[in-house]
């Protein structure tokens, strides 16, 4: 058996207080809560102000020093005892959707906040410094692009670009940080890249829910592919044209999209395949439909995979192209590579979470998050915890005490690990 010093020992004993973490999240749900139940905070609003002066108080009452940089990002640090090393960073984001709720992001800041006050209470010092980040307009309702915060800050686009951009009532986004004080003088960028980071989320899908499970440890976020597919066939009369004369435009669009179903079907049980949107022109009754415009999203955990998925797709529309007699143009709009996550962050997060008992299991990330942007300067891992019916972005969305608790647990531990306590 291993003989541990005081403070290391102590540091094992050492749980996050469950309640405290609850009450913060009701705390700051409360800004910007609506009549059935959930969240209205769009990023850089009045009401994100008070959502974001509500942490800066919280993380300057437990001794942080606090940063903000050109996009509004804030960096809470509570320091180290080696100058020298990079911070141990976690975060996420606390602006909502429109119809949002009180955990997507939130969860990941004021989670990193209680590993804080957990130090604090035990006393405990780390080697590296530990930072609690917020990153600005994650949801990219009010402002496009998504995840604008960390991508500024790894480099995905300039500061500049960024704050050119507009609301739908033409306010800019540095307009809307001057507005709300928070157009900061710290440099924006990767400069400041951290040692690790990672975020604690719900899940916002339903898998860890199915299997009946606490803690997920996310390997790999999904990676993207979007397409505009053009099916140009023929318009002609219902009535008089026989079928087997029709260039049908929507028929072919119907056994394509049951193809990016069996695409994704086949490569159970991380790849993805939807068809969300089509036009159909002219969509009239009793026309045969002479072209269709449709969305495809393709997503998988690696590149062969996703590679391979982009190539069976091709090859259904040249196929059914060619058997129909119409054309198909296949348009990729966005494209997003997968992005594995650190795998000793990974692992750490796996045994931490065995140690402290709580039943887990590998996971991969289908959403978007400051995490996948952060893994391109720093390794990174993620922590999921289940959400409700796996209902995200709806005012509805709701999580156990106990889960966020468990889920914060392990963020304290695999922080501590990568900071190293301090003996
Ligand atoms: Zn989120």
């Amino acid at each position: 058996m291993q003989v541990t010093t005081s403070v290391e020992g102590r540091a094992l004993e050492m749980r996050v207080d469950g309640g405290r973490l609850w009450a913060s999240l009701m705390d700051l749900a409360a800004i910007g809560a609506t009549a059935k139940g959930g969240v209205c905070r769009l990023a850089l609003t009045e009401l994100d102000r008070q959502g974001r002066d509500l942490f800066v108080r919280w993380a300057e009452q437990a001794g942080c020093t606090v940063r903000v940089d050109g996009i509004g990002n804030i960096f809470a640090r509570r320091a180290g005892t080696d100058p020298g090393r990079p911070a141990v960073m976690t975060g996420s984001h606390i602006d909502t959707q429109p119809t949002g709720g009180k955990f997507d992001g939130n969860y990941g800041v004021l989670a990193g906040l209680e590993v804080i006050r957990t130090l604090d209470a035990a006393g405990i010092q780390t080697r590296a410094p530990i930072e609690v980040v917020v990153w600005t307009n994650e949801e990219g309702s009010r402002f496009t692009p998504v995840m604008m915060g960390s991508g500024v800050h790894v480099g995905a686009f300039t500061l500049a670009h960024a704050l050119a951009q507009t609301d739908a009532e033409g306010v800019s986004v540095q307009q809307a940080l001057q507005a709300i004080g928070y157009a900061g003088l710290a440099p924006a960028g990767p400069a400041n890249a951290a040692g690790a980071y990672f975020e604690a989320h719900i899940e916002q899908g339903p898998v860890l829910e199915n299997h009946g499970k606490v803690v997920g440890v996310v390997t790999a976020a999904l990676g993207q592919r979007w397409y505009n597919v053009r099916l140009t066939g023929m318009e002609a009369h219902a009535g008089p044209t026989p079928m087997e004369l029709r260039k049908d435009a929507l028929l072919v669009a119907g056994r394509l999209i049951a193809e990016v179903n069996r695409i994704a079907t086949t490569r159970a049980p991380h790849a993805r395949g939807t068809v969300g949107s089509l036009q159909v022109f002219p969509n009239s009754r009793n026309v045969i439909p002479g072209q269709v415009t449709m969305s495809v999203d393709l997503r998988a955990p690696d590149d062969a995979q996703l590679l391979a998925m982009d190539q069976d797709l091709r090859a259904a529309c040249e196929r059914f192209a060619h058997e129909a007699g119409i054309a198909i143009a296949v348009e990729q709009v966005v494209s997003f590579p997968p992005q594995p996550f650190a795998p000793p962050l990974v692992e750490s997060i796996r045994a931490h979470a065995n140690d402290l008992g709580y039943s887990a299991m590998d996971v991969v990330s289908g959403a978007g998050h400051d995490a996948v942007y952060l893994a391109r300067v720093a390794p990174t891992a993620m922590i999921f915890v289940p959400c409700a019916d796996g209902i995200s972005h709806n005012e509805i969305e709701a999580a156990e005490p106990e889960h966020l608790e468990a889920g914060c647990n392990v963020l304290l531990r695999a922080m501590l690990a990568a900071a190293e306590v301090q003996a």
